[in-house]
């Protein structure tokens, strides 16, 4: 891990910009969408939003946006909140026949009424743009995939991007979700970075992590990683978005799972929020939907 270390005094991290390099993603998606039209394909992203969450509505018109940027078709489905399990498997069946949609995005959360594990048990695997799948998930256990999940796959073109070196560093992954935590884990294991994933019940969670050269935290809490927690010169990816309900000191209203301002005194790379991580998330959704859309020309 390249420590950023001039002379004797400590330079401060480099801003990992998730924009840019989600622009740049999402320009390669756009000739890739292109080209497939030429060759009468059309990529097509189906989102379906139940209830009346404005964090998710917000995603959603995020995900029409960049559907737009990237010459991919978007249908939009809006449920009520009231909507029973019925109604929306027999949508997810009908989108799963439906040839001009490619890939299926079911925004969570879902109502407490409704099993969000056996929606995405009914969407096609090879439309199963999120990756969570059981299918979908096995095959990147194996290293065998067609689609990595958004936000993990996003980090690890983060990582690439900015020179970091996986093989061989140790690993932090602050969370064990299975839409960050655990596939997150999995990609850095991959790339053979040595992985320690951390929970709510690990013992010493600052000491694990001070020993990471790449820690990314994904706990879904604000700014739980402090400066103390963090290696000189790591690489620190922040997964974490928090709406506060006033601007802090510097008139911010969104913070991430890091103290920002403390550990980029002390991390080589950090992700901002916003502006790292999101961006990546919306972007690998735009590639795997191209991706789907592919291979579902070869298969049918
Ligand atoms: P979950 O709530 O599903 O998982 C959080 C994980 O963090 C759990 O495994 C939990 O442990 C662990 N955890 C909670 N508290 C602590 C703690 N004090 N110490 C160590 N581990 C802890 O969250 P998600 O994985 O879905 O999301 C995490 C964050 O990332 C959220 O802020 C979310 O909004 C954000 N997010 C951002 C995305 C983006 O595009 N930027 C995309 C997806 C999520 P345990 O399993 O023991 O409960």
């Amino acid at each position: 891990m390249i420590a950023r270390k001039k002379g004797m005094i400590w330079m401060k991290a480099k801003i990992i910009d998730g924009k840019a390099v989600a622009a740049r993603v999402k320009n390669e998606v756009k000739n890739e969408a292109e080209r497939l039209r030429q060759n009468g394909i059309v990529p097509g992203l189906a989102v379906v939003l139940v209830g009346d969450d404005p964090a998710s509505a917000i995603y959603v018109e995020g995900k029409k946006k960049a559907c737009a940027q990237c010459c991919i078709r978007s249908f939009e489905y809006v449920l009520d909140k009231s909507v029973n399990r019925e109604v929306l498997l027999e949508l997810v069946g009908k989108l799963n026949n439906d040839p001009k949609v490619s890939g299926i995005l079911i925004q969570s959360p879902l109502p407490e009424q409704i099993d969000e594990s056996e929606i995405i048990a009914a969407i096609s695997p090879e439309k199963d743009v999120d990756a969570f799948h059981a299918r979908n998930v096995g095959k990147i256990m194996i290293g065998k995939f067609d689609f990595l999940p958004c936000t993990p796959s996003g980090i690890m073109e983060l990582i690439a991007d900015s020179g970091i070196k996986v093989e061989g560093a140790g690993c932090v992954v602050v969370g064990r979700s299975n839409i960050v935590g655990k596939p997150m884990a999995m990609l850095l294991l991959h790339k053979h970075g040595t992985v320690t994933i951390c929970h709510s019940r690990t013992k010493d969670l600052a000491s694990l992590c001070r020993e990471a050269d790449i820690l990314v935290a994904a706990a879904g809490k604000p700014k739980i990683i402090t400066a103390d927690m963090v290696k000189p010169g790591a690489a620190v990816i922040d997964v974490g978005i928090h709406r506060l309900a006033a601007a802090d000191s510097n008139g911010k209203k969104i913070c991430g799972d890091v103290d920002f301002d403390a550990v980029s005194e002390v991390a080589g790379y950090i992700t901002p929020v916003p502006g790292g991580v999101g961006p990546m998330t919306i972007a690998m959704l735009m590639k795997n939907t191209v991706t789907a859309a592919k291979l579902q020309s070869v298969n049918h």
